[in-house]
């Protein structure tokens, strides 16, 4: 799964239809790779699995929340690698959730052992106390935080582009932790701007970037997260079944729903220079749609067609 090139499809979006005026608007279907092992998750979890393997870890151990889509990703991956893998899970309230959480039961399936822990306990992931007793309750184990970004994550992401990618004026990408547009903004050309949307408040993954990349041919915006994480209301429904419907390609709620939404009205509102060609990352998450659908059902708004 890891050890090949992994190149994906470049598709364009029909202007007419989407009435895109000067611009062109191509998707990068990094949601093509895998159902579970998708988009980012794939690139961030490539060379962190090989390090585990070069070090001969047998377990992986990992944080998320409770609709993570980098939780399904290791559970998914551990099992097609021969790993186990262990997700430490935010919300002790959840334990009694497994069977009914569309995201936690697939990890569980997967062989995933699931230790869940208090929201002030999982504040406190990364100090070397929580670390040490999780030594003790689970032996040895290939850390990856939470999100999955690292050094490695984002040598991954790099991968993204390629020669098929230079010539496009804007590179487009969801932005969580910081991690999979550090990776891109390091692999784009000085001509491309790279826009960054983030799924959550504040623009506080610019330190993150930095840490990775001296490169500022980005912009960053949270002026379409909705509201805040995961956070969604009968707008972007309707605009994510629209757009599946004209385009055949399925958005995730959490980012990429998100971020073509803020395309869109980037494009609407003439931000983006004319005549340019943008490329939109699909970073995938589309294993998400099942459990806000149940948050969808239970607030009576409308369901994200599948
Ligand atoms: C996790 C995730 C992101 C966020 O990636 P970061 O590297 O944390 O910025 C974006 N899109 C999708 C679909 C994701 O699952």
């Amino acid at each position: 799964m890891f050890s090949s090139e992994t190149l994906t499809k470049i598709q364009p979006l029909d202007s007419k239809k989407f009435e895109l005026g000067s611009y062109s608007v191509s998707m990068l279907r990094e949601d093509e790779i895998h159902p579970f092992v998708s988009g980012n998750k794939f690139r961030k979890l490539k060379y962190n699995f090989l390090e585990a393997s070069r070090l001969e870890m047998s377990t992986i151990l990992t944080f998320g929340g409770a609709y993570s889509n980098h939780i399904a990703a290791v559970a998914a991956a551990g099992k097609q690698q021969g790993f186990k893998t262990i997700g430490v899970i935010r919300g002790e309230e959840l334990a009694s959730q497994i069977t009914t959480n569309p995201t936690l039961a697939f990890a569980v399936s997967c062989g995933m052992k699931l230790h869940f822990v208090s929201r002030s306990i999982y504040r406190s992931k990364m100090e070397a106390s929580f670390q040490k007793r999780l030594k003790e309750l689970f032996g040895s184990f290939y850390l990856i935080p939470e999100g999955g970004t690292n050094q490695l994550a984002v040598r991954g992401c790099e991968e993204m582009l390629s020669v098929h990618t230079a010539s496009f004026d804007y590179i487009s990408t969801c932005v969580g932790t910081g991690g999979t547009i550090s990776g891109i903004i390091k692999a784009s050309e000085m001509h491309q701007t790279v826009l960054g949307f983030s799924a959550l408040k504040g623009a506080f993954q610019i330190s993150e970037i930095e840490k990775y990349t001296p490169k500022t041919n980005f912009q960053l915006t949270d002026a379409y997260c909705f509201g805040g994480y995961a956070k969604i209301d009968e707008d972007l429904v309707r605009f994510i079944n629209e757009f599946h419907a004209r385009s055949g390609i399925p958005l995730d709620p959490v980012y990429t729903g998100k971020m073509m939404f803020g395309l869109f009205d980037m494009m609407k509102s003439k931000k983006l220079k004319e005549n340019s060609r943008i490329l939109a990352i699909h970073t995938g998450g589309l294993q998400g749609i099942d459990g806000m659908n149940q948050k969808l059902k239970n607030k009576n708004l409308p369901q994200i067609n599948k």
